[in-house]
């Protein structure tokens, strides 16, 4: 059996600080042992219970996060961004997903570092009418390869929002609890590691027991996108096929899950450009 893992920061405990998230951030060292010592605990949880291949998606930032040296023999390491399928590339195939690390959705309030993908274009984003976090993002893509979501360790309120929501046969793990966008309560991280053993234990479980299934959406598939600033949609808008709504906001429509994302990706990239651009 193969498992996949997609592991982002911003969720992960003790990480407050933006100089945990960026590669000269004075805390990005720091950052990078509590990613690998989490990302390592979970997969060899996974290896005991008889996943014989764990795929590691590093999914933050330059996407290079993840100490290597530290992963087990059957661990493979996925790294580097900007990549096709961004958060959930190569896990086509596997039999289950985790998501480690991951954070609420933009606007969400006492949630560490709340944001939708990209903190620095997109402010709102829709898939099917309904407002999603990259958590669900990603768990719609992996659904529409017939892969299900069997555990999230994150941030309390998206597991209590979304998790709960449209993945309720998920195991939630909260890493941390959020006064606030830049503070955090967590465990110790000896605690943490028995959460995520026990966690991966009844995860695997339900999915033994037929509980957890892929999440599907309804294709073709509707998307929205609001950006922080005008000049983004602008640039969203030379598309053919992308209608502007207003000022800040643009919708499409795809034929399937993963061509909305990979036009979504196309999307936060373009307003990535312009930002370069008009700062130059
Ligand atoms: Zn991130």
């Amino acid at each position: 059996m193969r498992a996949f893992i997609s592991l982002d920061l911003e969720g992960l405990p003790y990480i407050v600080s933006r100089e945990h998230l960026f590669v000269k951030g004075a805390l990005y060292g720091e950052a990078r042992k509590i990613a690998t010592e989490v990302v390592k605990t979970a997969a060899e949880a996974l290896h005991e219970k008889g996943f014989d291949e764990v795929i590691v998606a590093d999914s933050h930032g330059p996407m290079v996060n993840i100490l290597p040296e530290a992963m087990p023999e059957y661990v493979e390491l996925v790294r580097g961004f900007p990549r096709p399928t961004s958060m959930v590339a190569f896990a086509r195939g596997s039999d289950a997903a985790l998501f480690l690390g991951y954070h609420a959705k933009a606007g969400t309030n006492r949630a560490t570092f709340d944001h939708t993908y990209s903190g620095a274009s997109i402010d709102r984003l829709e898939i099917n009418g309904v407002e999603v976090s990259e958590f669900l993002l990603n768990a719609y893509l992996l659904g529409s390869w017939g892969i299900p979501v069997i555990l999230v360790g994150g941030d309390r309120r998206l597991i209590e929002t979304d998790v709960r929501e449209f993945t309720p046969w998920a195991v939630g793990v909260p890493f941390k609890e959020s006064p606030s966008r830049y503070a955090a309560k967590s465990p110790a991280m000896t605690k943490i590691k028995s959460m995520i053993r026990e966690g991966v234990s009844r995860a695997v479980g339900r999915l033994e027991g037929g509980e957890a299934r892929p999440l599907t959406a309804e294709e073709p598939v509707r998307v929205k996108v609001r950006f922080l600033r005008s000049d983004m949609a602008d640039a969203a808008e030379l598309l053919p096929f992308i209608n502007r709504i207003d000022g800040k906001t643009v919708e499409f429509e795809a034929k399937t899950v993963e061509e909305a994302y990979r036009v979504f990706e196309l999307l936060t990239l373009a307003a990535a450009g312009v930002s370069a651009v008009v700062t130059r």
